[in-house]
């Protein structure tokens, strides 16, 4: 059976296998010397690499050059790749046909790129729940609360908004990073439009576990990363409505973004070429643009049963004295990501003790959220010196059930100790 396919034919996975994902059978040393199957469950920081990303990337390496400026055979074929890449992405967000594809290097640099684009006088709009990498690009932006409900979201979104005059962007996240909870961004996006908002979504942990639909949604922007999309380092984009980006200063000054250079430059004025100046990552786009293809042609519906039924599974088996964190409750719907605190033990304790005595990766901290974790952590959040953290499990297409048991088993085992 090929890594991540359930075993359990009733979930309807075993008719469409889910892609094989590169390093399934790591082995890693623990701290009595055996060496075990590694069980990765830190997909929300960076998901591994699909075979058929790998594929992809060895498919281009023979033959690359730089793109857009070469007659060469191998700088055509770079630049039809790179362009086909762009629009791979495209159509995996779902965006509208005259949407742009800003490659970036992540989801961090999409959202700092679209804060360069703002019209003179913006103000956005965020809530305190969101990654830095949404949080922190608009150091004068109007910051909520994280609300109690989804609805209330909608309504302090809706409020502040309307207080607001002038161009205005909500800026929200799809699926949160710490709680996994995934946010009302078609009602969001609705309530922004109808107080001529835009609204840009920070789809980083959103985007490998379910179908993105800018258009349908009718979301402005979104950004994303390759390396959470299981591709690897250094791909993202931005994609959404050209106007803004056009109209900006470019994000890096200097060759491709430009249409002539003499005494003064003459910038492209073509959105996705403005902001892509200097040579741009061939292969990392290209790796990108592979694992959307192989998601999409996978099919979502495989995909969300497969880590529902683990996380349900992991959820189901957390034993007392763990605390899970969860600003909606625990039944509201959310992707694969589940964050505690085991009382008793700190954090980077029990995530050292799983990784070295169990052979089990997770992310200890505050998951660059530090307003909101320290908000879900109440009391356990105020320690004097700021270090109130969680464990973060998190699960995608190679997670099995052997990981998730492993995990139940050790935290049983550590809240013995
Ligand atoms: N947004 C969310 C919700 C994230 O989880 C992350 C990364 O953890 C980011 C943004 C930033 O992604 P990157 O580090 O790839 O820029």
């Amino acid at each position: 059976t090929p890594a991540g396919v359930p075993a359990d034919a009733s979930t309807g996975a075993a008719e469409c296998p889910l892609p094989a994902v590169v390093g399934s059978d790591l082995l890693v040393p623990l701290a009595d010397g055996r060496q075990v199957p590694y069980a990765n469950l830190d997909y929300a920081a960076s998901a591994p690499c699909l075979e058929p990303v790998r594929a992809a990337v060895a498919e281009a390496l023979p033959a690359y050059s730089s793109v857009h400026r070469g007659a060469g055979y191998a700088s055509r074929l770079t630049t039809a790749r790179y362009e086909r890449a762009r629009h791979t992405v495209r159509a995996f967000a779902g965006a509208r046909p005259g949407d742009a594809v800003v490659f970036t290097r992540n989801t961090t640099d999409a959202m700092n790129l679209l804060a360069r684009c703002l019209p003179e006088g913006t103000t956005v709009v965020v809530f305190d729940s969101e990654h830095h990498a949404s949080l922190l690009p608009w150091p004068r932006a109007v910051r909520l609360a994280p609300p109690a409900s989804p609805g209330e979201a909608v309504r302090a979104a809706d409020e502040a908004l309307a207080a607001i005059d002038g161009p205005k962007l909500l800026v929200v996240t799809a699926a949160s990073n710490v709680t996994g909870e995934l946010w009302p961004i078609a009602a969001l996006a609705h309530v922004a439009h109808e107080r001529g908002a835009r609204i840009a979504v920070d789809a980083a942990q959103y985007a490998p576990h379910r179908r993105l639909a800018v258009a349908a949604l009718d979301l402005d922007y979104v950004a994303f990363s390759g390396h959470k999309l299981y591709a690897p380092f250094g791909a993202g984009a931005l994609v959404g409505r050209p106007d803004w980006l056009a109209q900006a200063e470019p994000y890096l000054r200097g060759g491709g973004a430009t249409r002539n250079v003499a005494d003064e430059v003459e910038w492209s004025t073509d959105p996705e070429q403005r902001h892509e100046a200097g040579t741009p990552n061939v292969l990392g786009a290209i790796a990108l643009a592979a694992a959307c293809e192989a998601l999409t042609a996978t099919g979502w519906t495989p995909i969300v049963r497969h880590e529902e039924r683990l996380t349900a599974r992991l959820r189901a088996g957390l034993p007392e004295g763990v605390r899970e964190l969860a600003l909606w409750g625990p039944d509201h719907p959310r992707i694969g990501v589940v964050s505690f605190t085991v009382a008793g033990h700190p954090a980077r304790e029990v995530a050292e003790i799983l990784s070295t005595e169990y052979g089990i990766g997770v992310r200890d901290g505050r998951f660059c959220a530090h307003p909101f974790v320290r908000a879900l952590l109440g009391e356990e959040g105020d320690c004097a010196d700021g270090t109130g953290a969680a464990v973060r499990a998190s699960i995608g297409i190679g997670t099995t059930e052997e990981h998730i048991d492993r995990l139940v088993a050790a935290l049983h085992d550590i809240v013995r100790r």
